[in-house]
């Protein structure tokens, strides 16, 4: 899968496959997920077609950012949630199922459905080096 490639997501933003729509505008897109892990279970995806997070343009991940907290606010006054998950697979190893970038707005209950997580950790090594290393990669915007 090219970074290029269309996927199902161009097709719900098209219309030409039907969707449960929250939110639109001229660079973003947000409708509900068709098998939600919860109630309120919404995606939020970039107009702009783009495989994964490091693909997208300035503009249309500004775009994005500029709009997540009013829908997350939206979906916790929609269920009555007070807790949730953002998250953003990316890679088919970091289960991404559908190759254009979509952010998952998951509303968590107490002891209720939602994400399920496992968060194993390890001991920081090499933390210096290794944040220098991060930081003399960013690249210039
Ligand atoms: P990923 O694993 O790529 O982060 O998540 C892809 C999400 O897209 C899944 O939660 C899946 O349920 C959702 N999805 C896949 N196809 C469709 C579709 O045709 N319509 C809607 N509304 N959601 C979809």
């Amino acid at each position: 899968m090219t970074e290029h490639e269309p996927t199902i997501f161009d097709q719900i933003i098209a219309g030409n496959i039907p969707c449960h729509r929250v939110y639109e505008d001229e660079h973003v897109f947000a409708f509900l997920d068709i098998n939600p892990l919860s109630v309120g279970h919404v995606l939020v995806i970039p107009k702009e077609r783009a495989a994964q997070l490091h693909l997208l343009s300035d503009d249309a991940a500004a775009a994005l950012g500029r709009v997540l907290p009013r829908l997350c606010r939206a979906v916790l006054k929609t269920t009555g949630s007070e807790a949730y998950n953002v998250l953003q697979n990316n890679g088919a190893d970091a289960h991404q199922a559908v190759f254009h970038v979509h952010f998952h707005i998951i509303p968590k209950l107490p002891k209720g459905p939602g994400l399920g997580l496992q968060w194993t950790t390890q001991e920081l090594e090499g933390g210096e080096d290794l944040a220098a290393a991060i930081t003399a990669n960013i690249e210039e915007s």
